[in-house]
């Protein structure tokens, strides 16, 4: 094994615009258990590709994913920026956006950099050698492995946390078969000790023990990840978050001190990236919303599920400032915007809306409900006007 060219391909993804780099022999992950028990337990929501059986037997043998692979160097790139001020943060009148999702996305920056890696590895080692790079994307367990290579210890909130840096970054990966010296963790890492904040904080109750995830409840799972409708019972619980959720990192003392991202792709350009006025977002139609994410994460998140998290937001605001969008949105040809148009509009009817404005929307609800053929949108009209938000 070639321990200098190890510590020179670290030095490499430091150069190339890595925060944080380690080396792991590619052998299974130490928590394979715990997965798959997770697994077993269905915590992984409708993650189905999480539990297919050609990646999970690609997470028991990584040789499956690149036949030979002998090393995985983990990489990773902070993305914490300047924090949303105080007051802006907790208006409801206000949509709030992961911190990971105010700007670029890091796919597109981490990748290129792993595959510059990846090319400057291959020119260094005698004979033929394998790469393979991936940023989210694979079959491995990620943050198991980094913690291996000594890029931090993992959280009661499941987050990988750099003593010195907190959880805020990504994480990539380049599997070769080179044959790298692997990274020693220290002996004594720190831990979450007699700690409890994330788990305490998380407003739907994500973690029913520490260092266990229940996807289901996660915010950033119902938001990002979840394709259909969101539970009613969950609904009020998710305040005004719209895309993913921060708040088990946000209350971590580790990251107290973690250092801003000196990556200008993850610098927000305004508030209104990082917590837009739901308000606007309401308006938004296809081709608007198109125009205003084309670049970033949450394109990806389509249309549909975004408004769908905005009508949420705007049931837990309460305000009749939001009837009108809400109302619009009553006649989009989406079953799932439909009817978390109508949950929101219910819930704006019980709280801060005045007699007219009640009555006004109520008449669009029931004059919707005439009209509906969709079973579930049906529902969700007849639950917002009979009261039950
Ligand atoms: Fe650990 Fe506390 Fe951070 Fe949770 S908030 S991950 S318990 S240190």
């Amino acid at each position: 094994m070639d321990g200098d060219l190890a510590q020179a391909l670290k030095s490499e993804a430091r150069r190339v615009g890595f925060d944080m780099a380690g080396v792991v022999p590619a052998t299974p992950a130490r928590r394979l258990d715990a997965y798959l028990a997770w697994i077993e337990a269905g915590r992984h929501g409708s993650m189905g590709y999480m539990a297919r059986p050609n990646r999970v037997e690609r997470r028991l043998d990584p040789s499956l994913i690149l036949p030979g692979v002998q090393s995985i160097v983990c990489v990773g790139l902070g993305y914490a920026t300047l924090a949303l001020p105080e007051a802006v943060a907790a208006d409801p009148a206000r949509g709030r956006i992961a911190n990971y999702a105010w700007a670029a996305d890091y796919h597109d920056v981490m990748t290129p950099r792993l595959e510059a890696l990846a090319d400057w590895l291959a020119a260094r080692v005698a004979g033929p050698v394998a790469n393979r790079v991936y940023v989210d994307t694979g079959a491995i367990l990620e943050r198991d492995h980094a913690e291996a290579a000594g890029l931090g210890f993992t959280g009661k909130n499941t987050m990988l946390i750099g003593p010195r840096r907190g959880s805020w970054f990504f994480l990539g990966e380049l599997l070769t078969t080179a044959a790298l010296t692997p990274d020693v963790p220290a002996a004594r890492q720190p831990s979450c000790g007699s700690c409890r904040r994330c788990l305490d904080a998380c407003p739907t109750g994500a973690f029913p023990v520490p260092y266990v995830l229940d996807a289901r409840r996660c915010i950033s799972y119902l938001t990002i990840e979840r394709k259909g409708w969101i539970p009613r019972a969950l609904r009020p619980l998710m305040g005004n978050w719209i895309y993913g959720c921060d708040i088990c990192q946000d209350v971590c003392p580790f990251n107290r001190f973690a250092p801003p991202s000196l990556e200008p792709a993850f610098w927000a350009a305004s508030i209104e990236a990082m917590a837009p006025p739901l308000e606007d977002l309401l308006a938004l139609d296809r081709e608007a919303f198109a125009a205003r994410y084309a670049h970033g994460p949450i394109r990806r998140l389509g249309w549909e599920r975004f408004l769908r998290n905005v009508c949420v937001a705007a049931g837990n605001w309460g305000n009749e400032q939001a009837l009108h969008g809400l109302v619009r949105l009553l006649a989009t040809d989406a079953p799932l915007v439909r009817g978390h148009a109508a949950w929101a509009l219910g819930r704006v009817g019980v709280t801060e809306t005045t007699a007219a404005r009640a009555g006004a929307a109520k008449a669009a609800m029931q004059n919707a409900l005439a009209g509906e053929t969709d079973e579930r949108v049906r529902e969700e009209l007849q639950g917002a006007l009979a009261g039950r938000g």
